[in-house]
């Protein structure tokens, strides 16, 4: 096939990935654009396998088999829960990949001759010495990212919980290695050598654990979104190492998007995006101490879902504020029939929506709108905030972080600073749990021993089908 073809049909899956992401910012068009994106990268896929014979269609056969097999179990097994995860070891995948494209072709440009024999025969190659770059660029961005990835994914899936005692962490040893691996890079691309580009590999396989391991509490969403900028943009450099221009924009796309996130968890932790990175901010995630329990004896009022349903009959305002405990319960659907019967009665009911509110970004969003709730009652943090005083019950269901006065009062908390949903300042709060156990940052909420919160403990959707059935009684 002829290379203008090649190159509109990598144009066109370009405008496919561009239109797709705008499609994603809106939930309504969010399907549209996930659909425009895969139908870019099928268009990408074809014309790199039609242009160029990389390897034959026997061994692509096998490799695609593997992967559909792989990718259809995940997605059919993966419970929704298991969602971030999943995506963090997916950055990781993006990492390696493209480390990998660095290692081989560091092996081996045109007709097989290694790139640093063709600059060292001539030193003005464009190709070559644009190679010996971008092989350093993939090869460290994206060993960072592999090993970055896979500590986040043990995170998430509380393998490892906060900062583990033994990680020689902080900002010496994260800046050493940074120093080291950059060291490292540039020698590659000035004086290019097998040895040197393993030990560039390893220091930043390093930098990647040393980097990740310390963070914890609330800052892991930052590190997330940060870490699939990264596989964005180690994919870009393996673009320019491959000739690809597909993947130089798709790689870009991921990373420009990937940092415009990290930008906006930055924001709404109220973090410095250095400070996440090189302050071991909420290092200290496992709190040691007294266990909840003990701390808040004889303080705590539990209540019955027929207690509230009474309170909601005569609320006239209701906040749900949604958190991680809703997607486990999968509560969303219940919850969505808790918002309908009150608003038959006339109740006016809203959703405060906290950035981080669950595992991933947009996760609370993502479960409602699954179960219907109009988006225009999804209230952001800044919005609902003020309302508190003129609510009568805000119900908080599965969330616990993100309702922590702790992040406001307690200036030597793991999560301080955080902006969180002030719940506490309206008349009555109800939180539904199952237990008084802290949430991913391991802290004890003092909201749960407040004078205005009733704990109505519980499954988070059994919880509220019985509010539901209390209400329906009366
Ligand atoms: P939390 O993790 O703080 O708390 C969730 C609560 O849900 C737990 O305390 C748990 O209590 C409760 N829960 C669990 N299962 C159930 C159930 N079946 N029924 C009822 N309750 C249940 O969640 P938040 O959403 O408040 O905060 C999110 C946290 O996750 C923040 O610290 C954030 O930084 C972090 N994070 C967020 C990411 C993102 O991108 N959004 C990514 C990575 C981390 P109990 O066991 O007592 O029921």
């Amino acid at each position: 096939m002829s290379e203008s073809i090649i190159r509109i049909a990598y144009l066109v899956a370009a405008v496919l990935f561009i239109f797709g992401l705008k499609g994603l910012t809106h939930p309504k068009t969010a399907v549209r654009g996930n659909l425009m994106g895969a139908t870019g990268m099928l268009i990408a896929v074809v014309a790199v396998l039609v242009s160029r014979e990389i390897v034959s269609y026997g061994q692509l056969a096998i490799g695609l088999g593997a992967g559909v097999v792989l990718g259809s179990l995940l997605a059919v097994k993966i419970q929704m829960t298991a969602m971030p995860q999943l995506v963090a070891v997916f950055n990781g995948f993006g990492g390696i990949a493209s480390a990998l494209v660095a290692a081989a072709s560091y092996e081996s440009i045109r007709g097989g001759t290694p790139f640093v024999e063709v600059l060292a025969a001539d030193p003005s190659d464009t190709l070559a010495a644009t190679t010996s770059v971008s092989v350093a660029a993939a090869g460290l961005v994206g060993a960072v990212t592999f090993t970055g990835s896979l500590v986040a994914f043990s995170k998430l899936q509380e393998l490892i919980k906060g900062k583990p005692r033994w990680v020689p962490s902080g900002r010496v040893v994260n800046g050493a290695l940074l120093a080291a691996a950059v060291a490292l890079a540039v020698i590659m691309v000035v004086n290019p050598s097998t040895t040197v580009f393993w030990a560039m590999i390893a220091v930043a396989a390093a930098l990647g654990l040393s980097l990740v391991l310390p963070i914890g509490g609330a800052d892991m969403p930052v590190v997330i979104a940060l870490l699939n900028s990264y596989s964005g943009l180690a994919a870009a450099a393996a673009g320019f190492v491959l000739q690809n221009t597909a993947l130089i924009i798709s790689g870009s796309l991921v990373g420009s998007s990937g940092l415009i996130l990290t930008m906006i968890m930055c924001k709404a932790m109220n973090r410095s995006l250095a400070n996440v990175l090189f302050g071991g901010v909420g290092g200290g995630a496992k709190v040691e101490g007294p266990s909840a329990d003990e701390v808040y004896a004889g303080k705590i009022k539990s209540t019955s879902s027929e207690e509230v349903g009474m309170m909601l009959e005569s609320a006239s305002r209701v906040v749900i504020v949604p958190g991680y405990g809703m997607a486990v319960a999968q509560a969303q659907h219940a919850v969505r029939d808790l918002m309908n019967l009150l608003q038959e009665r006339g109740t006016e009911v809203e959703f405060a929506i906290h950035p981080v509110a669950g595992r991933m970004p947009g996760h609370m969003n993502v479960l409602l709108a699954e179960s219907d709730v109009p988006y225009d009652h999804l209230k952001e943090m800044e919005v609902a905030n003020p309302t508190f005083p003129q609510t009568d019950v805000a119900i908080v269901i599965g969330a616990n972080d993100v309702v922590n006065p702790d992040a406001r009062e307690v200036p030597d908390s793991p999560i301080a600073g955080m902006p969180i949903i002030e719940v506490d300042k309206a008349r009555t709060v109800v939180v539904i749990k199952r237990s008084l156990s802290p949430g991913f940052a391991g802290v004890p909420n003092p909201l749960f021993a407040a004078d205005n919160t009733m704990m109505l403990f519980g499954h988070g959707k059994e919880a509220i089908l019985d509010i539901v059935g209390a209400l329906k009684e009366d």
